[in-house]
């Protein structure tokens, strides 16, 4: 949401490394002047009844209202009689598509250097509908839920995405040759709207057979698009191939464009507090929130800063391989931002 020109934008600044990270994010932005107003929120302290979840009510308005988020990692507290903040955040803000764009990082080495490629995961249905019983002793039963209208509505993101990103392939990821009817309407949902895309090529691969060929040339693909399950598991093998969750950016996309980006690892509490966090992912999941208000230049810029700060090797944190701190790998972007 917009007020008085600049846009409004929920921040989670998360527990452990979370704040740290998310300090990087608020200098940059600073730095670079982009028109964001931050309406920070932090983790409940106990349990909010209207959301059953340390995610408290004010926090679920504050992200329906601005309509685009940016979200640390959450330390998941322990016992009973809560739900899972990031389950919260998915149904209650009815984010149906999480995104993970994977791009080499050039300078960070890895097994491969032209890795390009986006996971869309369909994030509500499928083997994690919570749907588990025991029918008698020493037998449970899950269900996996398919249904057309979430499968038609992944599909229709994984396309549009493509298009509005120049993309030339989909990729469709199952396992129908054996889960004939949900993964079967699956791949019958994402040939609809292939046939609207005719620019795009459309392609359908056997999950299993996915791996192998993503591990072997991950050049065979393009955009991949799959149920929850797959896409859980297929874009975390997504990051490893570019250097793992810490660099990896992500987006949780719901109706009416509502959009919250997190960084996928974790609160990492063995380094919080010590300024040793390496903030690319968050910074990289904010550059795509940019890129979803459509604030292009502010995105490229700083996209380009933090590749070349990484590319230069002269000031990297602990998990690349370098002794700087949060705040020094921060100041070298900020520095970098001239080009
Ligand atoms: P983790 O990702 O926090 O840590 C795994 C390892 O990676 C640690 O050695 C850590 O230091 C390192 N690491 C992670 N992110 C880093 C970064 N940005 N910079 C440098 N090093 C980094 O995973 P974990 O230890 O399994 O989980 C810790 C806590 O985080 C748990 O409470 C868990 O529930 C929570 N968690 C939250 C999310 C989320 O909110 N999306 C995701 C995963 C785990």
């Amino acid at each position: 949401s917009s007020s008085g020109g600049s846009i409004k934008a929920t921040l989670f600044p998360g527990d452990g490394i979370g704040p740290e990270i998310a300090e990087s994010v608020k200098k940059i932005f600073d730095a670079v002047k982009v028109q964001v107003e931050w309406d920070v929120h932090f983790v409940g302290k106990t349990v909010d009844p209207k959301t059953g979840s340390y995610i408290t009510w004010d926090s679920m308005e504050s992200v329906r209202q601005c309509g685009i988020g940016l979200k640390g990692p959450m330390a998941t507290p322990i016992g009973k009689g809560h739900k899972s903040l990031n389950l919260t955040l998915r149904k209650e803000l009815g984010l149906y598509a999480n995104v993970r764009p994977c791009l080499s990082i050039p300078g960070y080495k890895t097994r491969y250097d032209n890795v390009d490629l986006i996971t869309i995961r369909e994030n509500t249905e499928g083997e994690y509908s919570g749907l588990e019983h025991q029918v008698v002793k020493g037998v449970v039963e899950s269900l996996k839920i398919i249904t057309h209208n979430a499968s038609k509505r992944i599909a229709e993101y994984a396309f549009h995405y493509a298009k509005l990103h120049g993309r030339k392939r989909v990729s469709a990821i199952h396992k129908a040759n054996i889960m004939k009817k949900t993964d079967g309407l699956f791949l019958q949902c994402c040939r609809e709207v292939a046939e609207k895309y005719s620019d795009i090529v459309y392609e359908e691969v056997i999950i299993d057979n996915c791996c192998m060929m993503l591990v072997k040339n991950p050049g065979l693909f393009d955009v991949l698009v799959m149920p929850n399950l797959y896409g859980d598991i297929i874009s975390d093998l997504c990051a490893g191939l570019i250097g793992g969750l810490g660099l990896t950016p992500s987006g949780n996309i719901g109706d009416k464009g509502l959009a919250l980006m997190e960084a996928v690892h974790g609160t990492a509490p063995d380094i919080a507090g010590k300024n040793l966090a390496n903030p690319t992912a968050i910074l990289l999941s904010a550059v795509m929130m940019l890129q979803h208000l459509k604030l292009d230049e502010s995105a490229e810029l700083i996209h380009k800063s933090v590749l070349k700060t990484i590319a230069e090797e002269k000031c990297l944190t602990g998990d690349l391989g370098g002794s700087a701190t949060c705040s020094d790998y921060t100041k070298a972007i900020i520095d970098n931002l001239g080009g």
